[in-house]
């Protein structure tokens, strides 16, 4: 006998991040009515295949949105010091009102040191500790891109967090830690699993909704979810053949779980627009 089985819901990465950019692009229009154009300064410094398709995508969302923004790209032997004085610069430039590094940044330059010059006003990225400080007692400040639009994705599906059990997979600083706190925050009660976790699948199992943010391709499969959770997949990977895949199991794990994001088409795009949001932001408290 043969059980029928409803696919999981997709979570359209690539819809919802167009509605976000369409509101950001009205209210971008509003500030210019004032005479404010928000402005978002992107620094790529080396030549890492990667990032240089990350920074054009962000600066062509700038343009589609009406933001001003500007790409300065940098030799891979720039100093430390001539970044921090570049980036002191931008601190003290009016018409730029969010400041993004592309990391990774080359050995000779500490991230670490990056990250806290940017002007916790001007840091649309969310790494600053000024950020991450504010996301951990609640106050107002910068949520990190990728975590964000991972909340804006649950409330697109309306799921109501309280009481729920989300496991989030990785504990970075740009994803895992975040994305756990702003869960937190919306009242889940929420395990994080990374390295040298126990039993993940016993974990897993539990959970109302996996967030997957490891880099490792096929790291959740479908016999680790329970029936009915949503699945979120962040990781980035590429398979046998070159093509962009997450952590999940995607055929696998469509099967069992209740909704679940794609990759691509997923959380990237949500990122990108989190960054329009977040400078968009910048512009409308400096302005206020
Ligand atoms: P990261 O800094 O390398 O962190 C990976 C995390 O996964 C670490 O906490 C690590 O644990 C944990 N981990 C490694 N192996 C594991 C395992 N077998 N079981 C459970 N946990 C394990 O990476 P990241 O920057 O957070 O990024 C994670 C993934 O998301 C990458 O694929 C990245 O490309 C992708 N990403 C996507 C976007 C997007 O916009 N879509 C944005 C950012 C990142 P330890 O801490 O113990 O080492």
């Amino acid at each position: 006998m043969t059980q029928s089985t409803a696919l999981a819901q997709i979570i359209d990465g690539i819809a919802l991040s167009q509605q976000l950019r369409a509101d950001v692009a009205r209210r971008v229009n509003v500030l210019k009515a004032r005479g404010i154009t928000p402005g978002l300064a992107v620094i790529l410094v080396g030549e890492n295949p990667a990032s240089q398709v990350y920074v054009r995508n962000k600066v062509k969302a700038c343009e589609d949105a009406g933001l001003y923004s500007v790409l300065e790209k940098y030799p891979p032997d720039l100093s430390e010091a001539a970044l921090l004085a570049r980036i002191e610069a931008l601190n003290q430039d009016p018409a730029i009102h969010g400041i993004l590094v592309q990391l990774p940044v080359p050995a000779q330059i500490d991230a670490a040191k990056v990250i806290e010059a940017i002007a916790p006003a001007k840091d649309v990225d969310g790494f600053h500790i000024a950020s991450a400080g504010a996301l951990m007692t609640g106050m107002p400040g910068f949520w990190p891109c990728t975590p964000y639009g991972c909340m804006k994705m649950l409330e697109s599906i309306h799921f109501d967090l309280r009481g729920k059990h989300a496991v989030v997979i990785g504990r970075s600083n740009i994803v895992g830690k975040p994305m756990a706190l702003l869960l937190l925050q919306q009242h889940a009660t929420v395990t994080i699993c990374h390295s040298a976790t126990k039993d993940l699948k016993a974990i897993t199992l539990q959970a109302d909704l996996i967030v997957a943010a490891v880099g490792r391709r096929n790291l959740l499969t479908a016999d680790m979810v329970k029936p009915g959770a949503v699945v979120l997949d962040v990781g980035m990977n590429r398979n046998e053949a070159g093509k962009l895949c997450g952590d999940v199991d995607f055929a696998g794990v469509r099967e069992v779980a209740g909704y679940i994001s794609p990759v691509p088409g997923g959380v990237g795009p949500m990122t990108i627009a989190m960054l329009l949001v977040n400078t968009l932001e910048a512009a409308e408290r400096a302005s206020t």
